[in-house]
């Protein structure tokens, strides 16, 4: 034993190595081609609505066609079904019957913002603002002194929408929350990060020239004026709008060796991308492929298009009931892989994350057994058995991927659409791509693990 202590640790000791160090020029020069496709996808894509609007154009650029009742559905029929223009699903029907179940990646569209409230405008000392109420787990003070696009549509009572999107052009004005000078900041230093900024504190800035008239409200009167000529839109019509400001920051290839992409929305659109090219670029797969780009998560899954909702199943369900098969049964049988984006783990912030369970940038796709918090509240937690039957699909693939875990024992914690997933009596896991500097305004990735999470789920879809 004593003289073959390397060979014997190599042998039974686990030992990751770096995802760079794991791959060869022609794999690298593919992750770099995928890094380049991802960023215009991320940059296009700005609200889930404009996540399903892109996606819908480029499955059917491949041959997709929305799902019809009663439709012929053969190995290799490629559909989809778009949930009110917010969460789409897309499936390619495969060889063997859905009795043998069916492969699922889901993702989430949604990403944290500031929606306007229902009546957002209003003026006070001769400035208009819009006001927000803010969706999903934002910190609030990254979102001040930021600039900001709005992004949305306005339903009419007519029936028609209206799509406004504000900032995104080069030309387009931006809005803005203001913060305090640092000169007459001393006590607002004081108090904690989460109060210093309160929630109905975060207002857009959106003008400052009165309407030229008599009378009060003349900035927000200007502005309504401004919307009216843009828009055709009545200040009522507010009331039947969703209208979202979202960080007006373009994707950028971050560090000096251009490793990373940072941008809005790499949560959890780095994990829809990698589900949507996945599927897009399937032929007659062995089971049928399933790819869920769902809205909601952030706020808890609720909602008619959240994963909650019984859309999915009612989808499912037709597509089982065209082959005779009971829901139960396909369910029981298939797989979901819930992608969705993990935390990397950060060297400036090591209290909260135990190295050797936390994931790490380039060392692949996230793979978390669970999530949840104190205690593993609210988990799913993917069984072993399925740990491993993901083992034995990556290693035939080439898939590099490392175990994760969100943050140290009672750190806090968090959830994703796994275990609506799992609830249905789907075995299902969650994987994703580690990010630095989740939910904030500019998140960081790394292209060789958002490389991997699409492999992973191609891996998927073709295993037999
Ligand atoms: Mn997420
Ligand atoms: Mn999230």
């Amino acid at each position: 034993m004593a003289n073959k202590t390397t060979d014997y640790r190599k042998e039974l000791f686990y030992q990751p190595k770096h995802g760079y160090d794991r791959i060869d020029a022609k794999e690298r020069a593919a992750l770099e081609a995928y890094a380049e496709e991802y960023k215009t996808f991320l940059d296009t894509a700005r609200t889930e609505r404009e996540a399903v609007k892109l996606s819908i154009e480029m499955a059917e650029a491949k041959g997709f066609v929305p799902y019809v009742p009663g439709m012929e559905l053969k190995a290799g029929t490629k559909l989809y079904y778009n949930n009110r223009g917010k969460a789409l699903i897309l499936a390619v029907m495969g060889k063997q019957p859905l009795s043998d179940g069916c492969v699922i990646a889901g993702a989430h569209v949604d990403a944290p913002r500031l929606d306007l409230k229902q009546q957002p405008l209003m003026e006070a000392e001769e400035l208009a603002f819009f006001r927000t109420h803010y969706y999903g787990g934002i910190k609030k003070y990254q979102w001040v002194a930021l600039p900001l696009e709005l992004h949305g549509v306005v339903a009419l009572q007519s029936g028609d929408t209206v799509d406004v999107v504000i900032g995104r052009d080069p030309g387009d004005p931006q809005l803005v929350i203001t913060d305090l000078l640092p000169h007459l900041g001393g006590e607002q230093g004081k108090k904690t990060l989460s109060d210093a900024i309160t929630g109905e504190g975060l207002k857009l800035l959106i003008g400052s020239v009165p309407y030229a008239s008599e009378g009060k409200d003349r900035v927000k009167l200007a502005v309504m004026s401004i919307l009216n000529d843009r828009y055709g839109i009545t200040e009522e019509d507010f009331l039947s709008a969703e209208l979202v400001a979202v960080p007006a920051l373009e994707v950028r290839d971050i560090g000096l060796d251009r490793s990373m992409i940072g941008g809005y929305g790499h949560d959890d659109r780095s994990c829809a991308f990698a589900e949507l090219k996945a599927i897009l670029e399937l032929k007659v797969p062995p089971r049928t492929a399933v790819c869920i780009l769902a809205d909601k998560e952030e706020t808890g899954s609720d909602g008619v298009t959240g994963m909650l909702s019984q859309a999915f199943d009612f989808f499912i369900e037709d597509l089982c009931e065209a082959q005779g098969v009971s829901l139960r049964r396909c369910y029981e049988k298939s797989f979901c892989l819930s992608a969705d984006v993990c935390n990397g783990y950060d060297p400036l912030y090591p209290e909260v994350s135990e190295l050797t369970n936390n994931a790490k940038l380039n060392y692949g796709v996230g793979i978390c057994k669970y999530t949840g918090s104190r205690g593993k509240s609210g988990t799913s937690d993917a069984s072993a058995e399925v740990v491993a039957y993901l083992r034995k699909v990556f290693a035939e693939k080439n898939v590099v991927w490392q175990m994760a875990e969100l943050g140290k024992v009672d750190q806090g914690g968090g959830g994703t659409i796994a275990k609506y997933m799992a609830n249905r009596g789907i075995d299902t896991i969650d994987a994703g791509v580690p990010v630095l500097s989740m939910h904030a305004p500019f998140e960081i990735v790394a292209k060789f693990d958002c490389y991997m999470t699409y492999k992973a789920v191609a891996a998927l879809y073709g295993a037999k």
